[in-house]
């Protein structure tokens, strides 16, 4: 845990559990002050609970039993008390619906929010006169309704958010940042597995920069666009595309030990060769392929299969080599 670093997702239920445990611990001991024992005992369940899922998501950084244990909590917190002392303690629905926003996703939220907002309304019918109805009702509309707007757009923002910071604008392949993440994932789960079948294939476009001074950028750019799902289109699921930089990938192939990683490699450097770009232009491709070795790092990794791409730029181009 000590270098780990939260989500945002742990930082949204640490701040709402801390906050309701410091909320409701107050009315403990004022309801212990004044004698009222059933919902000073319902008070401190909350608070300990809340606590407790507060020092759990704090140590494990797991959220998923913590955002559905919180949001059985603030149901059985709000019937509970509303139960106890009357409609006067409707107050607390309105935080306990937002909260269920932040912890569960958008459309769990608005239909777990409504069934209690139902729930507490049927339970409330009789000592509501026909005002306080029309008001419970309305309050509680607008406040499922901003919640959901709310939520659902910090939602889809989130998913573009995440999808942009790991592909490359260009070609829409993982990006660097994504690449080394993965690098880092693989070499720690090869590592604790004893497991070598894992390899990956450092692809250079040939000669790249004649194309761009002789046809002009724009065409180079649609060249790795088609270039990019040329390669996607012999991948599999466990085969994964990155743009390293400029002209150059990176396919990382779980699953693949350097015999297979070489078929791969010998079947994109082929299909490439083949394949007609844009104005009937040919392409060829530089492929080094190294297969993990346990221990080394990802940077180690990738440093192998550069210097078995660059052999095969020495020794003419348009070839895989495999790394020492
Ligand atoms: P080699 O066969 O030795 O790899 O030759 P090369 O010309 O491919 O290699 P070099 O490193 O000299 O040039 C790479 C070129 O790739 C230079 C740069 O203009 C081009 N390039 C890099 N990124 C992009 C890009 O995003 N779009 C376009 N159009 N060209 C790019
Ligand atoms: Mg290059
Ligand atoms: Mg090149």
């Amino acid at each position: 845990m000590k270098n780990r670093k939260r989500t945002t997702e742990e930082y949204i239920i640490l701040s709402i559990s801390g906050a309701s445990a410091l909320c409701i611990a107050p009315f403990f001991f004022i309801r212990v002050f004044y004698a009222e024992w059933p919902i000073a005992l319902l008070n401190l369940f909350a608070v300990l609970s809340t606590s407790l899922l507060f020092a759990y998501v704090y140590r494990t950084g797991k959220i998923n039993f913590a955002r559905w244990s919180l949001t059985v909590l603030f149901i059985g917190i709000v019937i509970g008390t509303i139960s106890l002392k009357g409609a006067q303690q409707i107050v607390w629905l309105y935080p306990a619906v937002i909260g269920i926003f932040f912890l569960l996703n958008p459309q769990q939220s608005l239909i777990i929010a409504t069934a209690i907002v139902g729930l507490v309304g049927v339970f409330l019918w009789d000592q509501l006169n026909y005002i306080l109805i029309v008001q419970y009702i309305f309050s509680t509309l607008i406040t499922l309704l901003f919640s959901y707007t709310f939520a659902d757009r910090m939602f889809r923002q989130q998913i573009l958010l995440k999808e942009l910071s790991v592909k490359d604008p260009l070609t829409g392949a993982g990006n660097r940042r994504a690449m080394e993440e993965k690098l880092l994932e693989v070499t720690e789960q090869c590592s604790a597995e004893k497991n070598q079948n894992t390899s990956l294939i450092l692809i250079d476009l040939d000669e790249f920069k004649r194309i761009n001074d002789q046809y002009g950028h724009s065409v180079g750019d649609n060249i790795l666009r088609d270039f990019t799902d040329a390669v996607s289109q012999k991948l599999t699921t466990d085969d994964h595309l990155y743009r390293f930089g400029g002209e150059e990938f990176v396919v990382i192939s779980h699953k693949r030990n350097q015999e297979n990683t070489s078929i791969l490699a010998e079947q994109l450097r082929e299909s490439i060769d083949q394949h007609s770009f844009e104005q009937n232009l040919h392409i060829t491709i530089s492929l080094g392929i190294a297969e993990y070795k346990s221990d080394e790092t990802g940077f180690e990794w990738l440093g192998r299969a550069d210097k078995a791409m660059y052999k095969a730029k020495e020794a003419g181009r348009n070839l895989c080599c495999i790394a020492a």
